[in-house]
């Protein structure tokens, strides 16, 4: 049984509980959160990103399905990486339970489509595309509630990582997890990483005045760094990642430039594109 005052497990509202792995680092924050979700009255859960391969933190998740008397009845994925997925297959075969995710490759009992509405754990789920962080990303809609996996985190801002993640992707994913928000009256944002968000509509504007913010500061020191290079040129597109990010990320540590060139890459691209519809591939 879980201790009650465990700090890894928090009760966000009945039928509503995270569990956080014990993964820590500057790309999961505290850790990656697993959540169980049911119905308070139903006998069977959806366990929503069941994250690393760490046999302590899957205990953890069993023990308080067991607490709370319910059989994990599906298990989903918010996207592919591996502090999210990679303990996945294998909590998902101990449950008997089916696994499912955009990605083929990580689903056991069929790929994630968009609109796709299930229904499990005495609950309703619509899946949403919010591609950006990665291209598979999805979050999930259920009533007054948003799993949102690394779209939009507790705390922080998340990583647009080229080439996988693309930035006009992911501001269309923020607009949607937005009007989702404004429409269903959600009270609560359950993210892949941070504390529960328990004022969706300013926390997911912050989180597009960002991302703006920061595009207006790349695209004005791209400016002063003379004419638009050729996006299409590998050499000069990299240089002018290193110039960009110099000079806007000067204030944070070396060590995290190589993430901020990958942020960098994918807003040059996006701006190289003008349209967000022409796209660069
Ligand atoms: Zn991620």
């Amino acid at each position: 049984m879980t201790d009650a005052t465990d700090p890894l497990v928090s009760a966000v509202a009945p039928g509503v509980t995270r569990v956080r792995a014990q993964n820590p680092g500057p790309m999961t924050l505290d850790g990656t959160n697993t959540w169980i979700l049911h119905d308070p009255g139903a006998r069977s859960a959806v366990v929503i990103d069941p994250g690393p391969d760490d046999p302590g933190h899957h205990r953890r998740v069993r023990d308080e399905l067991e607490r709370a008397d319910v059989q994990v009845e599906l298990v989903l994925l918010t996207h592919g990486h591996l502090d999210h997925s990679e303990g996945a297959e294998a909590f998902a075969a101990v449950a008997g339970a089916p696994l499912r995710a955009a990605d083929p490759r990580w689903s056991t009992a069929g790929t994630l489509e968009p609109q796709e509405v299930i229904d499990a754990g005495g609950l309703r789920l619509t899946v949403l595309a919010t591609p950006g962080h990665t291209s598979d990303s999805v979050s999930f809609a259920i009533g007054e509630y948003l799993c949102t996996g690394d779209t939009v985190l507790g705390r922080g801002t998340t990583v647009v990582a080229h080439p996988d993640g693309r930035l006009a992707d992911y501001l269309a994913s923020l607009g949607v997890l937005r009007d989702r928000a404004d429409r269903d009256g959600v009270t609560h944002l359950l993210p892949g990483h941070g504390p529960t968000v328990t004022e969706p509509l300013a926390w997911l504007d912050f989180y597009l005045a960002h991302r703006r913010d920061r595009l207006a500061a790349v695209a004005a020191a791209a400016r002063a760094l003379g004419p638009p290079v050729n996006t299409g040129s590998e050499d000069e597109l990299s240089q002018r990642v290193q110039d960009v990010v110099a000079q806007v990320y000067a204030d944070v540590p070396q060590h995290l430039w190589p993430a901020a060139a990958l942020s960098v890459r994918a807003q040059l691209l996006y701006l190289a594109a003008g349209d967000p519809d022409n796209r660069p591939t």
